[in-house]
């Protein structure tokens, strides 16, 4: 199933890795494959993004972007196990960081909400809890947290979880919120800023905590 020994004449063409743009699942080995060129290792995070977003748009009835028609405000961050859910997300909407088309909001979640940028039409994805818990307790897991590097890890293991995770019913992994409307304008960068009244720097309102009356930065809040 991943070929890590490509050559790069392989890799000429997008014909060459038959990579399409579609959304139906019968891709999904070949965008893995895609996937992992990109990502560097095989582990299960990757494929688990790049399920939850081609389900994500099945449910919003969008197709994968060509230039920027969709925006992923993406939950996940600033420093957990999993990140690498996130490149999968990209790599299935193709709303990619690359073409600022993706938001972290560092909520420690690996949850995305995936919108429609001409519509605002939107649906948040979530992981449910029970299956989460099966991933954490995985050999893969403990491998990762007693501090070996995914790439070291023997690829039977990873190979092995993706593929239950393809076969798995789409709601015994993935929770999906109603479709709502989203205005992306919220999320559009903003240009207000104070003085952190600690540090002295500026600050962008994101970043922005209010202590006793007092603008300080998250650093200074702490
Ligand atoms: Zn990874
Ligand atoms: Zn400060």
């Amino acid at each position: 199933m991943f070929n890590n020994n490509l050559e790069i004449s392989q890799l000429s063409t997008l014909e060459n890795i038959k990579l399409t743009f579609q959304t139906e699942l019968e891709n999904y080995n070949e965008l893995v494959d895609a996937g992992f060129i990109l990502h560097g290792h095989v582990c299960p995070a990757m494929p688990l993004g790049l399920r939850a977003a081609l389900e994500a748009l099945k449910k919003l009835d969008v197709p994968r972007a060509r230039n920027k028609e969709l925006h992923v405000l993406m939950e996940n961050g600033p420093a957990h196990a999993a990140l690498c859910f996130s490149e999968g997300v990209q790599l299935g909407t193709s709303a990619t960081i690359g073409k600022g088309e993706m938001t972290r909001t560092n909520k420690g979640k690996n949850a995305f909400v995936l919108i429609e940028k001409s519509t605002g039409k939107s649906i948040r994805v979530s992981i449910k809890y029970e299956f989460f818990e099966k991933i954490m307790q995985s050999e893969f897991v403990m491998k990762r947290k007693a501090g070996v590097e995914p790439y070291e890890i023997d690829q039977k293991l990873p190979e092995k979880m993706i593929q239950n995770m393809l076969n798995a019913p789409v709601d015994s992994i993935f929770e999906f919120g109603e479709i709502m409307k989203t205005d992306l304008s919220q999320a559009k960068g903003t240009f207000n800023y104070h003085q952190c009244s600690s540090c002295l720097e500026p600050v962008y309102e994101p970043g922005i905590r209010i202590r006793d009356g007092k603008y300080l930065c998250i650093d200074c809040a702490e």
